[in-house]
């Protein structure tokens, strides 16, 4: 036991876990902190600056149907899929959102037929992300209504379904799950990147959602883009930011255009390193130590992913998600976001996504010094409960 605990945490000493008296640590959200090593390694060379005449205007500079979209950004995003294999752009409009959350709600609102007299019903397969209910509700719109379930869903007529993939919380690769012939379909693809998930295709969907966030985690910049292939449901996205406000910050998305360069301009360049092979392998060694303590604790069920050819890597990848999504072994009244929390792991309930208080959801994409701390917890678990 105490070679592997030693080589898992090469500063963990029985010392150290005796007096942990640090605060609990925040997994619950999915903040993408652990990428900031990268970028501080990369220096300068992301650096933009701005002079005081720069970016007044509403419009932005480009001939895009999304008026207020930058044509550097819309450069780059078209690059960065080239490069990457991971979804058609050409045959696609590009709208930029303030984070791909605006860009749900936009979609929601373009896919909604306004001549009904109902609410369109919409859908997610559970376990599903846990802000789709509150995007879909928040403001009680006339256009959708929340319809929980895709797999339950039989209601007659339109529905739209959200498909996320890989999926937030289990990270699985999806399909539309419903079996209607009136439905419309987002693709949310925030994952859909080669740290988390092998591309094995080029995404191809009439609508699909992307966000920097979690591709090179500047999620502070708060920009998401969607690929929309029907002219229509374009103009409407785009009508919904005008109307919620007036299009996206130009400085972030000269920032994230800057940021999409370096990073298709790391996986060209082999002077470089090469954003995904850093974020991949960072993952990869991330989910093998999370499975060691899980093995060795014994407390909960881990998913496991089938190895699929990458396109991108030209080689066979596990799946590395963005978040482990853990089921206890314990009985059916098990809470575990409960019994994390007593050990000052701070994670999200399966009962959000849809699912029961045996599941919960735990963010992977913590800093280092976090991420250890987690793991060091978690194994002190097993020393107090009393069932291997
Ligand atoms: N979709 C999914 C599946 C997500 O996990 C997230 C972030 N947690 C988002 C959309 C929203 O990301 P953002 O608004 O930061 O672009």
């Amino acid at each position: 036991g105490c070679l592997v605990k030693c080589s898992l945490f090469p500063c963990a000493s029985a010392e150290n876990d005796t007096k942990d008296t640090s605060p609990t640590i925040v997994l619950d959200h999915g903040d993408p902190t652990m990428y900031e090593s990268y970028w501080r390694k990369m220096g300068h060379k992301c650096d933009i600056t701005f002079s005081g005449d720069d970016s007044l205007s509403y419009f932005a500079n480009g001939k895009s149907l999304c008026w207020f979209l930058e044509s550097k950004l819309e450069e780059q995003i078209t690059r960065l899929h080239n490069v990457v294999g991971n979804a058609i752009v050409d045959d696609h409009y590009i709208v930029v959102g303030t984070g791909s959350s605006q860009l749900v709600q936009a979609a929601l609102y373009a896919l909604s037929p306004s001549d009904q007299l109902e609410p369109i019903s919409v859908v997610s397969a559970t376990p599903f992300y846990s802000a789709y209910p509150d995007v879909t509700d928040f403001v009680r719109s006339g256009l959708h209504k929340w319809g929980g379930d895709a797999k339950t869903f039989e209601k007659y007529g339109p529905y739209i379904e959200l498909i996320t993939s890989p999926n937030n919380p289990d990270g699985v690769i999806r399909e539309p799950i419903v079996n209607g012939d009136q439905g419309k379909l987002i693709f949310d693809l925030a994952y859909y990147w080669p740290q988390y998930t092998a591309i094995t295709l080029p995404a191809n969907h009439d609508v699909m959602l992307f966000t920097i966030s979690k591709c090179t985690g500047h999620a502070g910049s708060r920009i998401g883009w969607a690929l929309v292939k029907d002219k229509e449901v374009a103009r409407k996205m785009t009508k919904f930011m005008e109307i919620s406000t007036i299009g996206v910050s130009k400085e972030a998305q000269l920032r994230a255009a800057k940021i999409l360069e370096v990073v298709s301009n790391s996986c060209l360049d082999f002077t470089l390193k090469n954003f995904f092979e850093y974020s991949q392998s960072l993952m990869t060694d991330r989910w093998q130590r999370l499975r060691q303590v899980v093995t060795d604790n014994d407390l909960f069920v881990i998913q496991n992913y089938p190895p699929q050819y990458c396109l991108f890597t030209k080689d066979l990848c596990e799946s590395h998600p963005a978040f482990a999504w853990l089921i206890s072994k314990g009985g059916e009244e098990e809470d575990c976001e409960k019994l994390l929390k007593e050990h000052k792991i701070q994670t999200r309930s399966g009962r959000r996504f849809g699912s029961d208080s045996r599941n919960v959801r735990i963010s992977m994409l913590s800093r280092d010094e976090d991420f250890n701390i987690f793991l060091k917890r978690l194994m002190v678990i097993q020393g107090s409960t009393n069932r291997t």
